[in-house]
């Protein structure tokens, strides 16, 4: 129903009030008697309405005709896990499907624009201002339920799924799996609180807290070897968010934080990249790999390609045989699609990743979807789509288009190139087919705007909009705060 058609109603329920009795003995009609009869007596109603000068009695009427029949109707189940750009996004084109009944299940309670999560981890933006609550998204749609719960296991033959915090199994009728990826420490899960990652709020928050607190620690610091282990950030991976992380830190550090100290200077932090590849942002053109590197030396990052961390621990990183002290480490090199125990086990990939039909569907089980981060989608020639949003995005509408029309068609990726950014006018970008190949002021601007128009929530558009206004005219950053998830009274 449309929001037009639901005010009407709520209207039309209020003008009816002195005639409750009415009402009430209409509802039984619906109930009693088929649509087509109701609609049959639908002008007396009508012209009591009129009579009344109550114009959206009708409308009332007639929609309470087509509740009572579509609750006769069985509605098939969707469920969908994962409220991620492929999950957020199937549930809002399934939203108006009213022959649907779609439950939405999360482990948290927000949908996270992880692209701006580094911005968050250095003080750019607050964490609410690229989060949206999932239930606020559908508040408006009476098919969408939302659930606030960690999918334990899935059993494909049964059509169940296990939650962790519930005893009941759900049925389904359609499956949409979008649970998308966790970080790999390939092995090494002895790493992870020493090099947290960035893929939650969390995460963001925590890593906020290390590069705040560790500017704090050198200030109160008298011992210069002590102090230059607090100044000194290392980052691993020289992927997308590696380098964005890089760069931010950098930038924090010489142009935000530079005032603010009085007597260390933070324009003297030190920030290294590993990338264990012979290059940072691989998956570019060369000429913009260079280009990107050349960017976060000019900020003052010394980029260590071909170089693999060997070992992390409190106090630093080894790797060929040389030592980098600091207790700011952080991890961007590897990813692996999140695991959910399924009933029969479906073929993966080296990444975790479950290999799907070209429809997107497991096999053998044409009511059941993978998409996002979790599907291995192959583009052929050994390529598969890129872990990106918009291939999440365009998954979701795929496959809530299957799911509405009950149709099985080859999923169709349209590429839409590859952005970085690494510092305030500085950024990569390409074009599918490299017809565009731009980097710089232009790139950066580009690489601004698509980011507000995927933002969700157009409160978070304007308020992420405003504080890049901010701190482009005035380089401050407002969100420098050290906070801890650990209290005392005071
Ligand atoms: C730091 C960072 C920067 C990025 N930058 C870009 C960029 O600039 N451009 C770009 O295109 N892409 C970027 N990406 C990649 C992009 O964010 C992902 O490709 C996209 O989020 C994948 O969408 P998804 O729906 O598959 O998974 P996600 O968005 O990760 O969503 C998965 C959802 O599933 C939920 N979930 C997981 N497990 C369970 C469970 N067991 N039970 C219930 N719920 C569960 C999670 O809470 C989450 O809400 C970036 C990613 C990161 C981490």
């Amino acid at each position: 129903m449309s929001p037009t058609g639901r005010l009407t109603v709520e209207v039309g329920f209020c003008a009816v009030k002195p005639l409750r009795k009415c009402e009430v003995a209409l509802r039984w009609g619906c109930s009693q008697y088929s649509r087509r009869y109701f609609e049959g007596q639908g002008f007396c109603f009508f012209w009591i309405g009129k009579y009344l000068n109550i114009a959206s009695l009708r409308d009332y009427f007639k929609l309470m005709s087509h509740r009572s029949t579509q609750k006769s109707e069985e509605k098939k189940t969707v469920i969908i896990v994962g409220a991620g750009f492929a999950g957020l996004n199937t549930a809002k084109r399934l939203a108006q499907e009213e022959s649907l009944s779609v439950i939405l299940i999360d482990h948290k309670n927000h949908h996270l624009f992880q692209p701006l999560l580094y911005q968050v981890a250095t003080a750019g933006l607050d964490p609410s201002d690229i989060a949206v609550p999932i239930r606020g998204e559908f508040s408006e749609d009476s098919n969408v339920t939302v659930h606030l719960a960690k999918v334990d296991a899935i059993d494909l033959e049964k059509q169940e799924v296990s939650l962790s915090n519930s005893v009941v199994n759900f049925s389904y009728d359609y499956l949409v799996l979008a649970c998308g990826a966790q970080h790999s420490y390939f092995g090494n899960h002895q790493w992870e609180s020493l090099a947290p990652g960035l893929k939650t709020l969390e995460q963001a928050t925590e890593i906020r807290h290390r590069i705040l607190s560790a500017f704090e620690k050198a200030e109160n610091e008298t011992d210069p070897e002590l102090q230059k282990r607090y100044l000194n950030f290392v980052v691993v991976g020289g992927g997308p968010t590696g380098v964005e992380l890089a760069g931010a830190i950098a930038e924090i550090s010489r142009k935000v934080l530079v005032n603010d100290f009085k007597v260390i200077n933070p324009a003297l932090a030190q920030v290294f990249l590993f990338e264990a590849g012979p290059r940072v942002l691989a998956d570019f053109h060369p000429d913009l790999s260079a280009k990107a590197k050349k960017d976060l030396e000019t900020l003052g990052v010394t980029v260590l390609v071909n170089q693999k961390v060997e070992n992390i621990t409190e106090n630093g990183v080894f790797y060929a045989g040389q030592w980098i002290s600091s207790e700011s480490i952080f991890w961007a090199a590897g990813v692996q699609a999140r695991q959910i125990p399924i009933l029969p086990p479906q073929p993966q990939d080296r990444a975790g990743r479950i290999i799907v039909e070209s429809d997107l569907t497991l096999r053998g089980f044409p009511n059941a979807f993978v998409v996002g981060d979790m599907a291995h989608v192959s583009l052929g020639e050994s390529k598969t789509i890129p872990g990106v949003a918009p291939a999440a995005i365009q998954m979701g509408f795929h496959v809530a288009h299957s799911i509405r029309k009950n149709t099985r068609r080859n999923f169709k990726y349209l590429d839409k190139g590859l952005m970085a950014t690494i510092g305030k006018n500085k950024a990569v970008m390409q074009s599918p087919g490299l017809f565009i190949k731009v980097d710089g002021r232009i790139a950066w601007w580009a690489w601004l705007l698509i980011h507000v128009l995927y933002l969700v929530g157009f409160r978070n558009r304007l308020s992420v909009m405003s504080q890049w206004v901010w701190s482009y005219l005035f380089s401050k950053h407002g969100s420098r705060l050290i906070t801890s998830s650990r209290w005392e009274n005071t």
